[in-house]
């Protein structure tokens, strides 16, 4: 197990250039960087703000460099996780699908929810659908599960403002990659690595997090993002799926 405790000392001296960054793969490290923060209760900005050479715009790829203390300090950096980017996904891995409205699915059942923000206004990320707690979440399109990320009960800033959270790889049949994103649950049902498939549940709705709103403001906030999670960009969900 890594020693978080000593990774968040070594953060905070400036250090994190040999703290279990992995850069191999673009679209996991900021992954990496999310795990670091959760573990050692640094947000990814403060992170960042300690380390600005290290997360400047020039980042580093250098593998050695930054696996080292990672290897130094018996710990491990999280999930191995495929990752699209400067090595992007052999052919092996591509999916039999095109990721596209016409082909991905709803993650709501139809009837259960309405469009309560969408993607855009105020600087949203997402789509929110509105739905009653508890309502099956599934996933838009076949996957890999990249991310599971479970709520404190408490925090609602930073990355605990997204609550019990899911973020899928869907890597397409040219090779593409896009992620989608399940915040605000009320359970989980998958794990990290775990292939899913389309339609398939993956979890409860719920309004954990930072949640606004009446009747207690339970929704599902939904992310597709292109390229890589945290390092690609967002695109608009109702363009890719269904609602
Ligand atoms: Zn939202």
């Amino acid at each position: 197990m890594a020693d978080w405790g000593y990774i968040r000392k070594v953060l905070e001296q400036g250090n994190v250039a040999y703290c279990s960054i992995k850069p191999r793969y673009p679209g996991s490290w900021y992954e990496d960087v999310l795990n670091i923060s959760q573990n050692t209760g640094l947000t990814v900005d403060r992170i960042k703000e300690l380390n600005p050479d290290v997360f400047g715009a020039a980042f580093p790829q250098n593998d050695r460099e930054y696996t080292l203390l990672v290897l130094n300090s018996g710990g491990d950096s999280g999930g191995e996780v495929p990752g699209p980017g400067t090595n992007p996904p052999e052919e092996g891995e591509w999916g039999n699908f095109v990721f596209d409205i016409s082909n991905n699915q709803c993650p709501l059942p139809s009837g259960s929810y309405y469009i309560s923000q969408h993607y855009g206004s105020g600087g949203h990320g997402g789509t929110d659908m509105a739905c009653p707690n508890g309502t099956s979440v599934m996933a838009v399109q076949d996957g890999t599960v990249y991310t599971v990320q479970n709520w404190d009960g408490v925090t609602t800033s930073g990355n605990m403002s997204w609550g019990n959270m899911i973020v899928i790889q869907h890597i397409d049949n040219t090779g593409a990659t896009y992620y989608s994103l399940y915040a605000h649950n009320s359970a989980l049902q998958v794990a990290v690595g775990q292939q899913v498939t389309k339609g398939e549940q993956i979890a409860l709705s719920g309004n954990s997090g930072n949640v606004s709103g009446s009747g207690g403001g339970y929704h599902l906030h939904l992310e597709v993002w292109s390229g890589g999670y945290g390092t690609g960009y967002r695109v608009n969900p109702e363009n890719y799926v269904p609602m």
